[in-house]
């Protein structure tokens, strides 16, 4: 990893203006019910039952909501059953029946191949942001192909990943593919991270203590 690029970037980070997303998303919601007469289709990506909760509930009066479970970064397989199985029963448990779920193949081999040459970089940069990227885009297309009116993923919600990265690569991904809209969003803002954090102790959902790469998951190993 390249230390004075890294140094670099959080200092220009810390000395750009930030947009608020939160108030983005307040923004679009006025527009759309403005402008529409039934509730538009979202694609919504989702990695965790977790960072799910709060998400569903702030979208679920506006939107119709499809979940896409598209997450081969998580190492082991095991664990990517578990939180696959925690997305379930979320949903079963809040009662939305009218959510359907979409799990796309998984494959950890190919993805940590890809992820290989970034392994040294520190959590929240370069590494992170290719997989955000990637498992965004690969849904965001999902969403063109099956006519979706909106792409927007839940890892906003998450302290541990920059939502001013993620909005970026989702207003690039609109540029890339005008016929899906993407919501902005900052479900981490007013509280979000606070229900977040209550519907997982309502709900008794289990609750990772790493992000899901192979490399999040050495170095927690190594920390514990
Ligand atoms: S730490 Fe999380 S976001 Fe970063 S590369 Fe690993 S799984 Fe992806």
């Amino acid at each position: 990893m390249n230390k004075e690029a890294y140094i670099a970037y959080l200092q220009s980070r810390k000395a750009s203006n930030k947009t608020n997303y939160y108030l983005s998303s307040l923004q679009e919601i006025d527009r759309i019910r403005k402008d529409f007469d039934h509730k538009p289709k979202i694609l919504l990506h989702a990695c965790c039952g977790p960072c799910a909760g709060w998400p569903l509930e702030f979208l679920h009066d506006i939107f119709d909501i499809t979940i896409i479970f598209n997450n081969s970064n998580i190492y082991p397989e095991k664990e990517y059953t578990r939180r696959l199985e925690e997305l379930k029963k979320l949903l079963a448990l809040k009662g939305y029946d009218d959510i359907q779920l979409i799990v796309t193949p998984y494959d950890n081999v190919s993805y940590t191949r890809e992820l290989e040459p970034m392994k040294d970089d520190p959590e929240g940069w370069e590494r992170c942001f290719f997989c955000y990227r990637k498992r965004m885009e690969e849904a965001y297309r999902y969403a063109v192909e099956n006519h979706f009116d909106y792409f927007t993923t839940v890892m906003t919600i998450s302290r541990q990943k920059d939502s001013q990265k993620l909005n970026e690569i989702g207003l690039d991904l609109q540029k890339k593919y005008p016929s899906v809209r993407y919501f902005c969003s900052d479900f981490k803002k007013k509280g979000g991270q606070v229900r977040r954090d209550e519907i997982v102790r309502e709900l008794d959902l289990y609750h990772q203590d790493y992000c899901g790469c192979i490399y999040s998951y050495m170095q927690r190993k190594k920390e514990n």
